[in-house]
Formats: C-alpha cells, sequence, structure tokens
C-alpha cells in the first residue's frame, strides 16, 4: 500500500460519488419538472417514488413554518381568498368542465383555470380528467383507481402516490390532449404553483413595505396563503374521494357507494352532493334541491349571465325520478 494507491482510490471514490449523487439529483429534478420523464415497469408499479414525492411530502413539513412567520388578518384572509379560487378552479374546471364537460366556454377561460387549477398542486388537468373519467366508469368496483372498499387510506391518498398512477393516461381524455396549451402545463404542472408562492412572496414583501400596519410579510403570505392553504384545498378535496364514499346520506340508487355530505358540499363549494353527482354525472349542477347548497354552480351560472361559459347541462328530471330511494328526497 502505498501513498499514490490512496490518492487513486480516494480520486475515484469521490467520483463515483459525486457521478452517483449528480445522477440522481437529476432524476429527482427531472421528476420534479417533466411528467414525461417517470417511467414504471410492472415489478415496481404499486410502490410510492420517495424521490418523487417530496416536495408533496415538503408542502405540509412547511406548514410548521407558521411559528417563525407568525399570523395577521391578512394572511389568514389570503390564506381563505387562495384556497376559495383553486376549490373553484377544482370544482368547476377541472372537475365539472375538464372531466364531464358539463358546460362550454372560451379558449382563453378553459386555459386560465386549467392553470388556476395547476396552482392547487393535484396535478395538470389532463391528468385529473384521466384518473376522474375513470373512477365513474368503475366506481368502487374492483377496477377503481380510488375506492374507499380498497382502503380508506388508500382512497384518500395513497392511490396518487403510487408509481403507476403518475402518469397521465390519455386514452380517455383525447378531447383535452388536441390543446398544445393543455399539454404543457400537464406535463410541467409543478411550475405553476411555484409562480403562485413566488406571487404571494413579491405581495406580502410589497405590503410590508408599505403598508406595515397589516403586519404581513412576503414569508408570512407563502406560508399561509401557499402552504396551509394547499394543504387544506388538498384533503378537503381527496375528502371526496375517501368520505363521500363512506359517510353521508343517499338520494338515489347508483352503482357505487357515493353519499351527500352537506359539510363536505360547503367545503368543497358543492361537490359533497356525491351521491347527486354520480347519479347525474353529466349535469352542471350538484346540489339537485334548494336547500342543496351548491356555490360552484352558482358562480357558473353568473359566469354564464356575463357570457363566460355557456350550453350549461342539467341533470334528466325523469332518471332522477326513476333513480329516486324511497320515492322522496
Ligand atoms: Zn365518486
Ligand atoms: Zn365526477
Amino acid at each position: 500500500m502505498n501513498l499514490n494507491f490512496h490518492i487513486n482510490f480516494t480520486h475515484k471514490y469521490l467520483l463515483w460519488v459525486f457521478y452517483f449523487h449528480r445522477q440522481t439529483f437529476d432524476s429527482m429534478i427531472n421528476k420534479w419538472f417533466d411528467n414525461k420523464v417517470i417511467q414504471v415497469d410492472e415489478i415496481n408499479k404499486d410502490k410510492i417514488d420517495w424521490l418523487r414525492i417530496i416536495p408533496f411530502i415538503f408542502i405540509h413539513i412547511s406548514c410548521v413554518a407558521v411559528i417563525w412567520v407568525g399570523t395577521s388578518t391578512t394572511a389568514v384572509i389570503i390564506c381563505m381568498l387562495s384556497y376559495l379560487i383553486r376549490m373553484f378552479a377544482i370544482t368547476a374546471f377541472y372537475h365539472r368542465y375538464f372531466s364531464h364537460k358539463t358546460f362550454k366556454t372560451h379558449k382563453i377561460i378553459q386555459t386560465i383555470f386549467a392553470a388556476i387549477g395547476a396552482t392547487a398542486t393535484q396535478r395538470g388537468p389532463i391528468w385529473w380528467a384521466a384518473h376522474h373519467r375513470h373512477h365513474h366508469l368503475h366506481a368502487d368496483d374492483e377496477a377503481d383507481t380510488h375506492s374507499p372498499r380498497h382502503g380508506f387510506i388508500h382512497s384518500h391518498m395513497h392511490w396518487f402516490l403510487k408509481l403507476k398512477n403518475f402518469r397521465t393516461e390519455t386514452k380517455r381524455v383525447k378531447d383535452l390532449n388536441q390543446y398544445p396549451e393543455l399539454r404543457f402545463i400537464d406535463r410541467y404542472d409543478i411550475i405553476f404553483p411555484i409562480i403562485f408562492a413566488i406571487l404571494l412572496f413579491v405581495l406580502g414583501s410589497f405590503l410590508n413595505t408599505f403598508y406595515p400596519s397589516l403586519n404581513t410579510s412576503g414569508w408570512q403570505l407563502v406560508v399561509w396563503g401557499y402552504f396551509i392553504s394547499t394543504v387544506l384545498l388538498s384533503h378537503v378535496t381527496y375528502c371526496i374521494n375517501s368520505l363521500a364514499h363512506v359517510f353521508g346520506s343517499r338520494s338515489y340508487e347508483t352503482d357505487d357507494d357515493s353519499r351527500n355530505n352537506f359539510v363536505l358540499a360547503i367545503l368543497t363549494l358543492g361537490e359533497g352532493w356525491h351521491n347527486n353527482h354520480h347519479c347525474s354525472p353529466g349535469s352542471v349542477k350538484q346540489g339537485f334541491k334548494w336547500w342543496q347548497i351548491d356555490i360552484s354552480f352558482y358562480v357558473i351560472k353568473l359566469m354564464e349571465k356575463c357570457g363566460l361559459v355557456w350550453d350549461l347541462k342539467y341533470p334528466n328530471k325523469r332518471l332522477l325520478k326513476n333513480k329516486l330511494i324511497g320515492g322522496k328526497v
């Protein structure tokens, strides 16, 4: 053993470490920023790709930063607005428009809400619609991707963490896949929450400088307006796949376990009328009775009055009557 050997060995070892970590780093960054690089093989398809989901874990942990950034009325208002606007983009557009085509709109409105929906960090519109259409085809049967019959946690979030569900299955969404701008948003979806967080930082810094009495800051608005708001928004949305197939009442006979749940309907701006929705998925409104509050539908109606959307589809009354359980709701 001489000195040369040690130097040679150390040199090769360092090169290997650098090369190995470089590969891991590159692969991690690519996986976060480009959904097309995800490879799914038969052996690992049911496993979680931990490198890929680091941002998902990071969003949850980052909420703890509220200890350091503090709180203010402004931050809480921004958190609520961020929740409501993005929830509307998910329920009215990702769900009722992209997935079910329950109304029509201009291409520009379609693109704007596809981008706003992407800031909710629930992937892109094509991925979202592809999985959701699959859910309606197989609701609560063996092939359903997120039925609570296969485990509550699985239906809530485990299903989308699995490697096999990362890729966008385009065969069910050819109508959406024809738009290059939607394909772009879908492929690089992580860019949109990053831009949103940067805008919140700029807004918070501006308010801190010019309106110091509001007692807010760039980081405070990022934590409240993005991290906390996104975690709330995400888990409430996931509840439609989990809780809304377990807890609540059933008004209509459907081939699944879907339920109507008042609390979820309020929190999701109308999506909690999930049994109604499974009975008539092509309907723009999900609250069929006057007391079934459906805020997304009210906003869509308002947009119709402004000429931003049109051709709203409503449930077939005869079909609803035939499927009614016990003769009355
Ligand atoms: Zn469902
Ligand atoms: Zn649906």
